[in-house]
Order: C-alpha cells, then sequence, then structure tokens
C-alpha cells in the first residue's frame, strides 16, 4: 500500500527545496473542495509544475481525470515521476509542450488556469472552447503576494511591475466578460471562478 500522504510530502519539499511555484495550501483546499461539492471529472490544467496539483485534484475522487500540461522538461519528468509514484497515471494525462501548442478537442468540467501569469487572457480565450456547459475556469494568483494591491510605484522593477499590470487587466477582463460570472475568492494567493452563464 503507498503512503499518499508521505509522497504528497515529498513533493512538496521538493518544490521547496527546489523553488518549484506550486499551489498555497489554503487555494488547495479552495480547489479540491470546489471539485467535491461541483462533482467535477473532467479537469484541465495548464501549468504542471511538478504535478502537485494535478495529484491533489486526481485524489479527490476516484472519478476524476486531469490532463495537464507543462513546457519545463525538467519539471514534467518530475510530474511523470510522481504521478508514477502514486499510480495515478490512469487518470492524470501528462502534455510537455508549450499550452499555445496544444489543440484538444476534449471539453472538461474545470480548466484551471496555473500558468504564466502574464498570458492569463490568452489561455482563457484559447482553451474556453474546451469548457463544458456550466464548466468553470479557475485562475489562481490574482494577489501576486499581495504585490497587485500595492501602490504601483514602490515596486521598483520593470519586468515586476508589467506583470502586475498584466494581472490587473486579467482582472478586468474577467469583471467585463458578459460570457461568464466571475468570482473572486481571497483565499491562498487569489483565486477567480468563472461560470459559464
Ligand atoms: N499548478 C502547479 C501546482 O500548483 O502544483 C504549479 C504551476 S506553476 C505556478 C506554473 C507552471 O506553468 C510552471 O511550471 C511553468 O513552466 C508552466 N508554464 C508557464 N507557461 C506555460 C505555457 N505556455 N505552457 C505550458 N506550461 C507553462
Amino acid at each position: 500500500m503507498v503512503d499518499r500522504y508521505a509522497i504528497v510530502r515529498k513533493i512538496k519539499q521538493y518544490a521547496e527545496d527546489n523553488n518549484v511555484p506550486i499551489m498555497l495550501q489554503e487555494g488547495i483546499d479552495f480547489l479540491t473542495t470546489y471539485i467535491l461539492k461541483n462533482h467535477v471529472k473532467n479537469i484541465l490544467e495548464i501549468g504542471t509544475a511538478i504535478g502537485y496539483s494535478a495529484i491533489m485534484m486526481a485524489l479527490v475522487d476516484s472519478d476524476v481525470k486531469v490532463t495537464t500540461i507543462e513546457r519545463d522538461e525538467v519539471r514534467y519528468l518530475e510530474a511523470l515521476k510522481n504521478v508514477k509514484s502514486l499510480g495515478l497515471e490512469d487518470r492524470i494525462t501528462l502534455i510537455y509542450n508549450d499550452a499555445f501548442n496544444v489543440k484538444l478537442e476534449e471539453t472538461f468540467d474545470l480548466i484551471f488556469i496555473d500558468a504564466a501569469k502574464a498570458q492569463s487572457i490568452k489561455f482563457f480565450e484559447m482553451f474556453e472552447r474546451n469548457l463544458n456547459r456550466n464548466g468553470a475556469i479557475i485562475t489562481d494568483n490574482l494577489k501576486f503576494h499581495g504585490l497587485v494591491d500595492q501602490n504601483e510605484d514602490e515596486i521598483k522593477s520593470k519586468n515586476l511591475k508589467a506583470l502586475i499590470r498584466k494581472i490587473k487587466d486579467y482582472i478586468n477582463y474577467l469583471k467585463n466578460n458578459e460570457k461568464y460570472k466571475t468570482e473572486f475568492y481571497d483565499v491562498g494567493d487569489g483565486i477567480s471562478v468563472s461560470v459559464k452563464k
């Protein structure tokens, strides 16, 4: 019998030791509760990293399936190893590619966007065609470690300033997108849930 908790702890430790950004505990709790409450069965994740959130989502229920995309080879290989160590390879499909090169025919109950934060509008527009009726698009890091709410003049790095502007643009995009009803949650690093109207 595999000790799932021990393996998950190891994955989190690897992320910490190797500076791999993974979802905060509060965010994971929110996401897994959402999956359970809404009977989500098929999930598309953009941004696998080392498979932590994909694994946590798949562990919600034995009939949850996750397809997840990662463009970084080292992270993808680590994710592959982690998924196998938990015996989840039948339920988690890992795609090693840039998400912008991936065309999927399948539709999903939930699309979780957790990749390059400056590109969220593009991911949203590219993958919304893969969303089921009544499906939801969830996005993480809308607070970006508190920087989104900080006075812009206090942010010294030009690149960081540009990134924060892009996240603000995405928030406005969601607020003004009339095809979806978006709720914003002050949990973890800031999460939005956009449900098709
Ligand atoms: N969801 C993961 C978790 O919580 O365990 C964390 C994902 S991490 C925040 C973001 C990941 O997205 C990085 O590993 C990065 O390489 C990947 N990424 C960024 N842009 C991407 C793209 N265009 N296509 C595929 N992967 C991308």
